[in-house]
């Protein structure tokens, strides 16, 4: 039997703590698509969509495809993106209703995104997709599956629990998995159409809350968390999936911090017992989740004084990408001009300066002004006299398809109008768009070869290592001044549940 089947998305990752707010354009430069928009650009990508469009394809799904977006990590979004995003997908449920009715719903969700009027983005939109099946349907809308997959860095709530039959996450940061978790939620989709058996899910969220440096999973408490998640779903087959989700730190609201989730076809106050032990696990491992970064004057001491050969990563998670910041902290860049670092690249995110190099030609001289624009929180721009090396499109292709971004973009990533300067030793990559340093193409694509470099700055906390590791002689990890600090208690926290570990040890 053929079912259809309704798909939609939205994902975003959001940074209360950050001032600027987003808007429509954010997902318009990302991934902003309809209908056969959506399947021309998802289908046979990397993405979590494209694993949902895969086992759609071969289950014979008739699928009817709403609207789908995608931002960059960035702050608050504003209200207008959720009601336009609703406003369509609640005309698509209805179009798809009359046309035929529905077996099911599909979600591509991230689970840490916040509205300016709700905190709990992806309960409200789960609660938005029930309710308007349940008005419409009544008792049958109430058991019409709805799956989505979440990012391992997820804030999840209740809410999400309640509304959804089958919740996925991903289980490897750097996210090189974001596919697999697409696939499940679909694969479960189909049995749950199939079978007409129903579920619920148990969550469970200790009082602690982890940075995101603290969330990788080549480390610990994440691998001893996934395994023993891994465990559970061997151990009790009627459990679909255990989801360890790391949390956002830099969210603050109630639910923000670390959670686990199962979805289960039994009861689901036993599942939730079964997460008992995970809950312990990650209260008890607080301090392993929020490892600090050392200042990065010492560490430049300390690189230079050893004699360690390049590529040398500098690793900056206060200006980390892909946890929402700008992209222009300027810590590192200082810290290279005063220790006199030669054969050196850092990728600013300056839509000024670049354009400022577009109105000159490849070989121009000029003195410009870079980075600290957005605000005040990371550093001061730099100015310095520059030879402009290359101008481009800001357009390449993922070298590693299972990229972190992958999961965001799917294959094509667009920096935005591009230039390359170069300034005494040091090579500068500015960006229109800010694009985090997940995959090498980002800067081969430029003209720059990373395996050549003595250092390289990398505005990451985990999401960097599947690109950089393997070219890497060493990377050591510095604290630069910015919103992704891996101390989470420089941040005024107001809307957070307390007590919470570690803000209140
Ligand atoms: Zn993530």
């Amino acid at each position: 039997m053929t079912h259809r089947v309704f798909i939609a998305g939205l994902v975003h990752e959001t940074h209360t703590f950050l001032a600027h707010r987003t808007d429509l354009s954010g997902f318009e430069s990302l991934v902003w698509v309809r209908g056969q928009q959506l399947l021309d650009r998802c289908n046979g990508d990397a993405s979590p969509m494209g694993g949902a469009l895969e086992v759609a394809a071969a289950n014979h799904w008739q699928v009817i495809a709403s609207r789908y977006g995608a931002a960059m990590p960035s702050g608050t979004i504003i209200d207008d993106v959720l009601e336009g995003w609703w406003g369509e997908v609640a005309t698509d449920l209805d179009g798809a209703l009359a046309a035929g009715g529905l077996d099911g719903v599909l979600l591509i969700l991230h689970g840490a995104m916040v509205f300016t009027s709700y905190p709990d983005g992806e309960g409200e939109v789960l609660r938005r997709v029930r309710e308007h099946l349940c008005e419409r349907l009544g008792e049958v809308g109430a058991g019409i599956p709805i799956a989505a997959d979440l990012d391992l860095h997820a804030n999840t709530s209740d809410a999400m629990a309640r509304h959804a039959s089958v919740l996925t996450a991903y289980r490897q940061n750097p996210h090189t998995d974001a596919r697999e978790a697409g696939v499940r939620a679909a694969q479960f989709l189909q049995r749950l159409m199939s079978s007409g058996e129903g579920t619920a899910i148990a969550r469970i969220a200790p009082p602690t809350i982890y940075s995101p440096r603290g969330t990788g999973t080549d480390a610990e408490p994440m691998i001893s968390l996934q395994r023993l998640a891994r465990r559970l779903e061997v151990e009790h087959p009627e459990l679909l999936e255990v989801c360890v989700l790391g949390g956002f730190a830099y969210a603050d609201i109630d639910c923000a911090g670390v959670s686990f989730l199962a979805t289960t076809t039994a009861e689901v106050d036993a599942a939730r017992a079964l997460l008992q032990p995970l809950a312990e696990l990650a209260l008890d491992r607080c301090d392993e989740g929020n490892p600090l970064d050392p200042p990065i004057d010492g560490v430049m001491q300390q690189i230079l004084a050893s004699g360690q050969p390049g590529p040398i990563g500098l690793i900056e998670p206060s200006d980390n990408i892909g946890g929402g910041t700008p992209g222009d902290g300027t810590g590192i860049l200082d810290a290279m001009l005063r220790f006199n670092i030669d054969n050196a690249t850092v990728i600013l995110n300056d839509p000024q300066a670049a354009a400022a190099c577009h109105a000159c030609s490849i070989g121009d001289r000029l003195t410009l002004p870079m980075g600290g624009r957005l605000d005040r929180f990371h550093g001061d721009p730099v100015t310095l006299e520059v030879v402009v090396e290359n101008l481009t499109d800001g357009r390449f292709d993922l070298e590693n398809e299972r990229s972190h971004l992958a999961s965001l973009v799917g294959r094509h990533v667009d920096m935005g109008t591009c230039a390359v300067v170069r300034a005494g030793g040091l090579r500068l990559l500015l960006t229109t768009h800010k694009t985090p340093p997940m995959d090498l193409g980002q800067l081969r694509s430029q003209g720059i070869v990373p395996e050549q470099l003595y250092m390289v700055g990398i505005k990451a906390a985990v999401s960097h290592k599947a690109a950089y590791d393997p070219i890497l002689s060493a990377s050591f990890y510095v604290d630069t001044p910015g919103l992704g600090s891996s101390d989470l208690r420089r941040f005024p926290y107001q809307h957070l549940r307390r007590p919470m570990r570690p803000l209140d040890d």
